[in-house]
């Protein structure tokens, strides 16, 4: 934070004089955009914009500069050059996953409209049958019009993951999808910790009912620079006595029967994994945005993880149990701090129940927001070490 803090004041003070003359003269567009992704990982978006921009005029047909600006734009807030230079990374280099997932990402929102007039509309035609479903486009159009502001004062940058969603419905039970039940927390979770932006900002790995693979989820926190991961769930487990909020951090053992058993079934949802890490120029550049981060985040996570369960209110609307760790591939992948949530289990009928009910959604994302904030606050008050989770 203080790293982040001590960049914005040289911007603020040197601005665009601290640009080495040298670079925009002599430098290659890829050199160029090495220096601009520095830059952004930095959090110097201005300065990374300037120098990517001069990448561009001298390789405009360079995805990876593309995919960079694009990355510029939208931590900048401009949603709309964002997209413009995700989709031409893409039809410049097809391979390039991540770009297509973010313009794909961008494009779910509606976005303000062009200079021409004509705003482009999230297309309503496909038919949503579910109450859930509706819920949680009401709470994404909330959500998109709260957005856009980017507050670079330092706020922690949390990226909330919805589990599974598209083809991966995740458990079920009657008309209630594991699915759709964290899209609908994940859109609630971060309506509710909106006007809180200037301490934490919230980042959705999908925001509507679209298939996500683990790789994708576990790369988007390195991109956003995330300084925690927050994957929701509510998964089926064979013992129907599981229930309520339990809260995991990475480990290599099951620190319980339930986290062996939720480790067993999310895994098999996370599909294959580590790809990301070896694609040719977008893992590289997911790699050296993100390799400070090392094996420290599992700790953080597990911390965080604890923190997070003791600070839930009491009155939220599902017990909480203890927390614990698990051998969850999602947060072993992910280049930041990770908490797994099962946010109940839908092998449990009073949770069942509970997530059903669109009021508890909004008691629960409530009750979520509170912890997550006491949590990185650093508010709650721990027990001595050694006592098991
Ligand atoms: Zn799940």
């Amino acid at each position: 934070m203080d790293r982040r803090r001590a960049l914005l004041l040289l911007t603020a003070v040197g601005g665009l004089a601290m640009l080495r003359p040298s670079v925009l003269l002599a430098a290659s567009a890829d050199e160029l955009a090495g220096e601009g992704q520095a830059e952004l990982t930095g959090g110097n978006v201005a300065k990374a914009l300037v120098l990517l921009h001069e990448a561009e005029s001298k390789d405009p047909r360079n995805d990876r500069v593309q995919a960079l600006l694009g990355r510029a734009y939208f931590q900048q807030g401009d949603a709309r050059a964002a997209l413009t230079h995700f989709t031409l990374a893409v039809r410049l280099n097809p391979e390039d996953t991540l770009s297509r997932l973010l313009a794909d990402t961008i494009s779910q929102f509606p976005l303000p409209a062009a200079k021409g007039g004509s705003g482009r509309e999230t297309s309503s035609s496909r038919s949503r049958p579910s109450k859930l479903a509706q819920d949680a486009k009401a709470e994404r159009e909330a959500l998109a019009k709260g957005a856009g502001k980017s507050s670079r004062q330092g706020p922690w940058r949390v990226l909330v993951d919805a589990g599974h969603g598209g083809l991966d419905a995740g458990a079920a039970v009657g008309g209630l999808r594991e699915a759709d039940v964290a899209l609908d927390l994940a859109l609630r979770l971060a309506r509710t910790l909106a006007p809180a932006r200037n301490e934490v900002v919230i980042h959705l790995t999908r925001t509507a009912d679209v298939s996500l693979p683990g790789w994708a989820r576990a790369g988007l926190a390195g991109f956003y620079g995330a300084d925690l991961l927050v994957s929701l769930h509510a998964a089926r487990v064979s013992d129907p006595a599981a229930m309520g909020i339990a809260a995991y951090g990475f480990g290599r053992e099951p620190s319980d029967a339930l986290a062996a058993l939720v480790a067993r079934v999310e895994n098999a949802a996370y599909g294959p994994g580590a790809s990301w890490k070896s694609r040719g120029g977008e893992g590289l550049f997911l790699a050296a945005a993100n390799n400070a981060v090392g094996q420290d985040r599992f700790a953080r996570g597990l911390a965080l993880a604890r923190a997070f369960i003791r600070a839930i209110p009491a009155a939220a609307p599902l017990p909480t149990r203890v927390a614990g760790s698990a051998p969850l591939k999602l947060l072993e992948e992910a280049d930041a701090p990770g908490i797994f949530l099962e946010t109940g289990f839908l092998s449990n009928a009073d949770d069942v129940a509970a997530l059903g009910s669109p009021d508890k959604r909004q008691a629960l994302a409530q009750a979520l927001a509170d912890a997550l904030l006491a949590a990185l606050r650093g508010e709650v008050k721990m027990p001595p070490a050694a006592g098991r989770g």
